[in-house]
């Protein structure tokens, strides 16, 4: 089968950052070592760290985690986490460690000072990520909003003189355009910082422009991926193709590839390169199939 390897794709800077100072944290320091969180979505990533002594400790949101860790060191995850996280930490006389992507730090920055300056902020992102939950905590509690369909878009009544509109990293660019749309709709005053990184955008156009020219597109990542699920989104809706998430090889069906001459690989940002390799070199020694 003829597989064409979209380029960019897989690990972008945040993650490579987030697991080195996790592997190297691991090697140097004495006592336990937590990650608060998954690390990085992708458990092929999270298993490795935990061979060199890297314990994930995870539940529903960052303050819930912490409450589980008594001693030793805790890293933050990619996604960032909220000033009260910090605080606890400290007050818990954990030692603690910020692996935050400099992107995200970037919209915590962003969200903190248009907070200073009197602006209600409405954040277009996914509820129950960590991303969110750690900007959001930047912010006085009712001088931000958590958007994440249109339905909600439409229900917004904000009655403030200054709105911002910032996004998540991660999310899809078309997506938030139609969301962004939407809210000028309401509120034309609105003034809007997509904060969508490099890397996510890049991936999802490269996606969206070779899927065009697939049958088929593979992304391989982890169900928790937010970036992940979002290029499998954007391939069925902008390149109108067939699109599936594939932590592995295992989970291939077969049936994803009846009829399938030419097959669209990528991967999300928290997706090693030997896992996707692996995903290639499986399509590449089939034949083509049978509708
Ligand atoms: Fe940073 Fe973007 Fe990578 Fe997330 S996907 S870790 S925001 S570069």
């Amino acid at each position: 089968m003829e597989v064409v390897k979209i380029t960019p794709r897989g690990y972008c800077h945040g993650v490579v950052k987030a697991i080195n100072i996790a592997r190297e944290s691991g090697r140097s320091l004495e006592g336990p070592i937590y990650a608060l969180g998954q690390l990085v979505h992708n458990r092929h990533v999270l298993e490795e760290l935990g061979s060199v002594g890297v314990k994930l400790v995870d539940g529903s949101n960052r303050l819930e985690i912490l409450d589980k860790i008594e001693d030793g060191t805790v890293i933050f995850s990619a996604h960032g986490v909220s000033p009260e996280v910090r605080r606890r930490a400290t007050e818990k006389r954990l030692r603690w460690i910020d692996a935050t992507c400099p992107d995200v730090i970037r919209t915590h920055d962003l969200a903190r000072d248009m907070a200073a300056k009197g602006y209600f902020i409405i954040y277009i992102g996914k509820h129950g990520h960590p991303e969110p939950e750690g900007v959001m905590g930047e912010v006085p509690a009712g001088q931000i909003v958590l958007v994440e369909t249109v339905e909600e878009a439409d229900a917004l009544n904000v009655d403030a003189e200054k709105i911002a509109v910032l996004t998540q990293t991660t999310i899809s660019v078309w997506d938030t355009d139609e969301l962004v749309e939407r809210i000028k709709a309401k509120y034309p005053h609105a003034e809007v910082h997509n904060e969508i990184c490099r890397a996510t955008q890049d991936r999802q156009e490269a996606a969206v422009e070779a899927a065009r020219e697939c049958d088929a597109v593979i992304v391989v990542g982890d169900r928790r991926s937010s970036n992940s699920k979002r290029l499998v989104e954007v391939v069925r809706q902008r390149a109108g193709k067939p699109a599936y998430l594939a932590d592995n090889v295992d989970d291939i069906d077969p049936a994803w590839l009846r009829g399938v001459r030419r097959v669209g690989v990528t991967s999300g940002a928290s997706t090693p390169s030997a896992v996707t390799r692996a995903v290639i070199t499986y399509l590449e020694q089939l034949p083509d199939q049978p509708a």
